[in-house]
């Protein structure tokens, strides 16, 4: 499968970047007349074939749509900014499991405060390929928690992912909240400072979800959350 974001038509040519198409000659091996999904995370997905596997130029030629576009759940991840391969690893789960966007965070022991958004975008493109998605999780530049919250739009409930957090029951209140509009929350390596998690419990859209008994890494708890999610809500 590979993402392009062009305009797919059927019968029209597709030129896929340079590297887009060192990948499908050199690493795939592909040759001409071999069949490719494509997906421009807009309108579906549609078969292509090969047509041009020249070293400098490759060609595809888009065939029938396999698959109408179909929106994904309204479920965004926050994650605070953690160490550079946990958070690529958050990205690529967050693709796997079905988040729409990935906003990042900065808490107050959040260590860095800013992160290669460009690279984690590419990560959401491959995993959102591999998956077998119609569209690619947005990764958003990072944003300090206040100012993320002050300008939060309060029809999107947020599951606060914090030890202090109520256990499954706490799910019910999540499932019973309603609402299509959903953010699961997952602090730095350090947790949430008391008067962050103070604010984040007072107020009206928050529901705050404890992921069990044990401390879990950022990345393990932002995959746990998100297939929580899933698992209650997730259509
Ligand atoms: N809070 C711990 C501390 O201060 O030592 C460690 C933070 S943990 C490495 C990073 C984030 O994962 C937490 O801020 C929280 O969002 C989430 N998390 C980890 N374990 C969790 C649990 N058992 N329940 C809910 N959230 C958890």
């Amino acid at each position: 499968r590979l993402f392009v974001p062009d305009n797919l038509i059927a019968g029209e040519a597709v030129v896929p970047a340079p590297e887009q198409g060192r990948y499908l000659t050199a690493v795939m091996r592909l040759t001409v007349g071999a069949e490719i999904l494509l997906f421009n995370g807009r309108d579906g997905e549609w078969r292509a074939t090969l047509v041009e596997a020249g070293k400098r130029n490759v060609r595809l030629l888009v065939g029938a749509r396999t698959r109408p576009q179909v929106a994904p759940p309204d479920l965004d991840l926050v994650v605070a900014l953690v160490k550079r391969g946990r958070l690529e690893t958050i990205v690529e789960k967050a693709a796997e499991l079905g988040a729409r966007r990935v906003r990042l965070v900065v808490t107050r022991r959040t260590n860095a405060d800013h992160t290669n958004v460009g690279r984690l975008q590419a990560i959401a493109v491959e995993a959102a390929e591999q998956t077998g998605r119609l569209d690619v999780p947005e990764i958003v530049a990072p944003e300090k928690l206040d100012r993320m919250l002050n300008g939060w739009d309060a029809d999107r409930r947020l599951m606060f992912c914090d030890e202090t957090g109520g256990l499954p029951p706490a799910l019910d209140a999540v499932r019973a909240a309603g609402g299509s509009s959903w953010a699961v929350l997952i602090g730095p390596e350090g947790g949430f400072d008391p008067e962050e998690g103070e604010r984040l419990r007072g107020l009206p859209f928050v529901t705050p979800v404890s992921l069990g008994p044990r401390i879990l890494r950022a990345d393990t708890a932002a995959i746990a959350a998100l297939a929580l999610w899933q698992a209650a809500i997730g259509d």
